[in-house]
């Protein structure tokens, strides 16, 4: 029952919208914006004959935006994601209703790809990142201790009270490899609520595209997950998501190995292959969440997984 809700709640979010039917109005501009977030570049391209409103709908989905990083990162030392790590193992804990649908999409992601995108990894990315400031791996005892304290079964969570249990001790959720996604798709939709219907957004290496420009098939989207991909065409998108992830940006060499910041649940430790990977869905929430699932996995296994979610394209990069 629990794990059924969880994934009716995703389905509900990723239900692709038809594309709306435009007259051609001469009279629209292209506004842009962009924002630091999320360790990131946040932008929005959109049209309207409105620049007033443009703006005013643009800082309303930067707001959006800034609301999910404060409850979901986990570079925020009092974000209430990391406030659950400190509930007894076991304690249901009442989450507001922005987390608990962000954890139920990230849950309902982990259950459709086996795992490969897990939100419970946060002991192992805390590792990562100590890795990287002393410049060694963890040793086994470590690794073995962060290890038990990972699995996304082990996330329960309960919509009838907006409840969040982490059932067993050590855990730490790491929403890092689908925020940006879900905040481009909560910026689409307030864009999309203040009347903004030609919108493109982006935020890193994730893109949400809505109608297209006037007299244009789609957004241009420049794609940068591999270096093989830096001279490659830009995609054309509409109405839809794409996403992008990979060791090209974060990753730190430890003796011989390079480690990429997504990590194999099955060793605990960052990726040593090299391999990138770019995704097109109806969301942003499930193009960012399945492209870091790709690198991780078999992309032919998550497209199998995948079927029936509208994932479009999938691509991976491989050295
Ligand atoms: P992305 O750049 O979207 O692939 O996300 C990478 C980030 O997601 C990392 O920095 C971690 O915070 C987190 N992460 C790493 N490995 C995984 C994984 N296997 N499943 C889910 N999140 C992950
Ligand atoms: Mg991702």
């Amino acid at each position: 029952m629990q794990r059924r809700q969880a994934i009716v709640l995703l389905a509900a979010a990723l239900v692709p919208r038809p594309a709306p039917a435009f007259a051609s109005d001469h009279r629209l501009a292209l506004h842009s914006f962009s924002e630091a977030l999320m360790g990131t570049t946040f932008s929005i391209r959109c049209y309207h004959a409105d620049g007033a409103l443009a703006q005013q709908a643009a800082k309303a989905a930067f707001l959006a935006a800034s609301a999910i990083n404060a409850v979901a990162s986990d570079y925020i030392a009092d974000s209430e994601v990391l406030s659950l790590s400190k509930a007894a193992p076991g304690t249901a804990m009442r989450v507001t209703p922005l987390l608990f649908s962000l954890l139920a999409e990230a849950r309902g992601v982990a259950e459709l790809t086996d795992g490969a995108f897990d939100p419970t990894l946060g002991p192992l990315t805390r590792l990562w990142r100590e890795s990287r400031r002393r410049g060694r791996l963890p040793d086994a005892p470590e690794l073995a201790a962060a290890r038990a304290a990972c699995g996304w079964a082990h996330l329960l969570l309960d919509p009838a009270s907006n409840s969040v249990t982490l059932s067993k001790p050590g855990m730490r959720l790491d929403l890092g490899g689908i925020a940006k996604g879900q905040a481009a798709d909560a910026m689409a939709r307030i864009l999309e609520q203040h009347g903004i219907e030609r919108s493109c957004v982006t935020a890193g290496g994730d893109v949400r595209a809505a109608a297209p420009p006037p007299e244009r098939a789609g957004w241009s989207i420049a794609l940068h997950a591999s270096a093989q991909e830096m001279d490659a065409a830009p995609m054309v998108l509409t109405n839809a998501a794409v996403s992008t992830s990979g060791d090209l940006h974060q990753s730190i060499e430890i003796g011989t190995a390079r480690y990429s910041h997504i990590i194999d649940p099955t060793t605990g430790l960052g990726l040593t292959r090299q391999v990138s990977a770019c995704v097109v869905a109806p969301t942003a929430t499930l193009s960012d969440a399945l492209a870091t699932a790709c690198c991780v996995t078999d992309p032919a296994k998550v497209r199998d997984l995948a079927r029936g979610w509208g994932v479009g394209e999938l691509r991976l990069a491989q050295a």
